[in-house]
């Protein structure tokens, strides 16, 4: 079979790095899974939809049907480059909405699992090894103390010239997990064979030689 890694936990955890760099290092294709929720909240906005449980038939056929690509690292919406416009707070919120409707989850599956091709796969979300990839042979549960989370995101935006508040940051992480966390389909939650990696105290490269240790376990 295809080797698969999954790397799953809560917003700003350090996942989309430490899974990008698993990557890099094995040669591995890679799966950020939240962009696709990303795109589909986009889509919806894009079409007039609300996003919510009225639309949820409307915009599982979006998921289904929009032109999505991924290419050197950037995301492609019907031929728009959208790598930016989904990493806003906004966009964020939008896919966690998107993402609590089951006909959404169950709509992106085949394009999910179309991502297991050899050499391999890192896949990093929030069911990746609970709901995606139940089989794969090593999951990580990746956190970080909310404190940690929120001054994390706080640099990033910074680097991208925006100012924004901690404490704005850090409601707006934990009101994305709650819900995340509290959603009847696929709630996030530790799959019971994961491996729990606490990074609040690591660097990114410690993090990355930790999953690439356990891997050649
Ligand atoms: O990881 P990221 O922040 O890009 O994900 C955006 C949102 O998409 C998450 O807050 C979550 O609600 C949703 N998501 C999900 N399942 C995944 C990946 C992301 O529900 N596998």
């Amino acid at each position: 079979g295809v080797p698969v890694i999954c790397i799953d936990g809560p917003t700003a955890s350090g996942k989309g790095t430490v899974a990008a760099k698993v990557a890099q290092a094995l040669g591995y294709h890679l799966l950020d899974s939240g962009s696709i929720y990303r795109a589909t909240g986009l889509a919806a906005r894009q079409a007039g939809l609300a996003i919510g449980a009225e639309h949820a038939e409307a915009i599982a056929d979006l998921a289904r049907t929009m032109a999505l690509r991924f290419d050197a690292g950037r995301v492609l919406l019907a031929g728009v480059d959208v790598s930016d416009a989904i990493r806003t707070e906004q966009a964020g919120m939008d896919a966690s909405l998107v993402s609590a409707l089951p006909q959404v989850r169950t709509a992106v599956v085949a394009l999910q699992l179309g991502f297991r091709t050899l050499p391999g796969l890192v896949a990093d979300g929030r069911d990746m090894g609970t709901v995606i990839f139940p089989a794969a042979p090593l999951k990580v549960y990746l956190t970080a103390s909310a404190a940690c989370r929120a001054e994390r995101r706080r640099q990033q935006l910074l680097a991208r010239g925006i100012n924004a508040k901690i404490a704005d940051l850090r409601a707006d992480l934990e009101a994305r997990d709650a819900r995340d966390m509290n959603r009847s389909v696929a709630p996030l939650k530790s799959a019971q064979d994961a491996l729990l990696l606490d990074n609040s105290e690591l660097t990114i490269e410690q993090a990355v030689a930790q999953v690439l240790a356990w891997w050649q376990q």
